[in-house]
């Protein structure tokens, strides 16, 4: 009877352990395969995440592409709008040499620190013009004159009345330095001059008399010309003359002309003279007027002289 029942029990153990064995392979299996799951699934998370990246990366490759294009396009742009303005600039210059009505815009004094803006206003409206200058200012722009195709004329050296017109000689001197100053800063050999306070200038009066009746004669025995104005922008009368009279005044001495001089100055305390150049360019455009710079054979506007 013990016997049977140890069988029994023995049997029963071979099963539950049977049972057990099969139990923890039906768990482990189930493990298995949730691990397997759990494994793709944060593959897959990765998988988006990764690819949630990229798409990321690509749009804003996207937008830096398009920021690209938005910035050649702006370019492109401004580059046609300056041709058109250049096209229009030339179109009415070349119809207003047809009439025959020209300007020549003047700037005494300089150079200073307003030439660059002056030669970038000239540019702009593709005007040439002539500078008288002096070695009172900033030298190395004669340069920038010259490269822009302007007209480097010779005013004076030191520009103190009382030493240039102590004596025919005195002047010549002090000529022949600024002749030479600007041959050495741009090569050119300026036979185009401006007497200081035009060949009118009562002042000279003062230091040598009759002395503008022989120098007028004088230089241009000597190969040079003079060049005096007849239209004025008022700007020597005091520092900082607004724009408005400026503009004005260049446009009551065009009326009815059909060859102007025009005088202004370029020196550091005229800087409205840049400010009102547009405006008056723009307006003796209107008015017919083609721009030229002046040379050696330019008509030559010459006032009485009056000692
Ligand atoms: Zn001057």
């Amino acid at each position: 009877m013990v016997k049977e029942t140890n069988s029994r029990i023995r049997i029963i153990s071979v099963i539950v352990c049977i049972a057990l064995v099969v139990s923890c392979a039906f768990t482990l299996a189930k493990f298995g395969e949730k691990k397997a799951n759990y494994e793709a699934c944060i593959t897959n998370h990765d998988l988006k995440i990764e690819s949630q990246i990229k798409s990321v990366e690509d749009n804003k490759s996207a937008l830096k592409n398009a920021e690209n294009d938005i910035e050649v396009f702006k370019m492109a742009n401004d580059e046609s709008s300056k041709q058109v303005s250049d096209k229009k600039n030339q179109l009415m210059q070349y119809e207003n040499l047809a009439k025959g009505k020209v300007c020549y815009l003047t700037f005494d004094d300089g150079p200073s620190n307003n030439t660059l803006e002056i030669l970038k206003v000239l540019k702009k409206y593709n005007v040439k013009a002539t500078f008288f200058v002096t070695a009172n200012g900033i030298n190395k722009y004669m340069k920038n004159i010259v490269e822009e195709g302007h007209t480097i004329a010779l005013h004076t050296y030191c520009h103190e009345y009382s030493k240039i017109y102590a004596s025919v000689d005195a002047y010549f001197d002090d000529l022949n330095k600024i002749h030479d100053l600007v041959k050495k800063e741009t090569g050119v050999d300026s036979r185009v001059i401006r007497f200081p306070g035009g060949s009118s200038n009562t002042i000279s009066r003062s230091y040598c008399s009759g002395i503008m009746s022989v120098l007028t004669k004088k230089v241009i025995e000597e190969g040079y010309q003079y060049f005096d104005w007849n239209a004025d922008s008022t700007d020597a009368n005091r520092d900082g003359q607004p724009v408005e009279t400026l503009v004005s005044h260049v446009n009551a001495d065009a009326k009815g002309m059909d060859s102007i001089t025009v005088l202004m100055h370029d020196t550091d305390a005229k800087k409205t003279t840049a400010q009102a150049l547009p405006q008056i360019i723009e307006n003796l455009r209107e008015k017919g007027f083609a721009f030229d710079k002046l040379t050696v054979n330019s008509p030559a506007v010459h006032h009485s002289v009056n000692n």
